[in-house]
């Protein structure tokens, strides 16, 4: 049991998501319990590694002080519960670029895998995109979908990529799910 893993996307997932990308300090925004829910992860011995397409940079839509900056935003709010989040792996690339990282590529998860030295089977991957479900189906870690962010277009798609997925209504009943299997 010493290798529990939760990996977990960031926007729509942990903050609030935007479609005009989360670009500052300012709006990077927790959704309501989601904060809680990692801590509650951490005190259950879980280790939280986040992976996240933040293809703003290559849009010059934000700098890499601001993507720290919103991550210690996250780190501080979760410090103050007690809890951490051991790795936050991005994608700083845009869609046309080609790299192997961005979702629904697994390379982030790979990554995660490598430095975790974690074996990514069944390890639950929390997300709201098909992007998110692929790259979770690539390296055989298990999916779950909320419905908070895209979410809510994500499940209204009918996509046959969500067959088999377990969805709930956001991160904390997820985490509740994860803590009572
Ligand atoms: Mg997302
Ligand atoms: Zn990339």
């Amino acid at each position: 049991m010493g290798d529990r893993v939760v990996i977990l996307d960031r926007d729509g997932v942990i903050n609030e998501d935007s479609e005009q990308f989360v670009k500052s300090i300012d709006e990077w925004i927790p959704l309501p319990g989601s904060i809680d829910a990692i801590a509650r992860l951490s005190h259950a011995g879980y280790r939280v590694a986040v992976a996240t397409n933040q293809s703003g940079l290559a849009r010059g839509l934000l700098t890499l002080a601001d993507l720290d900056g919103m991550h210690r935003k996250l780190r501080d709010l979760l410090a103050e519960q007690g809890g951490r989040i051991e790795m936050i792996v991005y994608c700083p690339h845009g869609p046309d670029e080609g790299c192997g990282c961005r979702k629904p590529r697994p390379g982030m998860l790979e990554e995660i895998g490598r430095r975790l030295s974690v074996d990514l089977a069944g390890i639950p991957f929390v997300g709201d995109s098909l992007g998110d479900i692929a790259a979770a189906r690539a390296v055989g870690a298990k999916p779950w979908m909320v419905r908070t962010g895209k979410g809510e277009d994500t499940l209204a798609s009918r996509s046959p990529h969500l067959a088999g997925v377990a969805v709930r209504d956001d991160l904390a009943s997820v985490v509740d799910a994860i803590l009572h299997d």
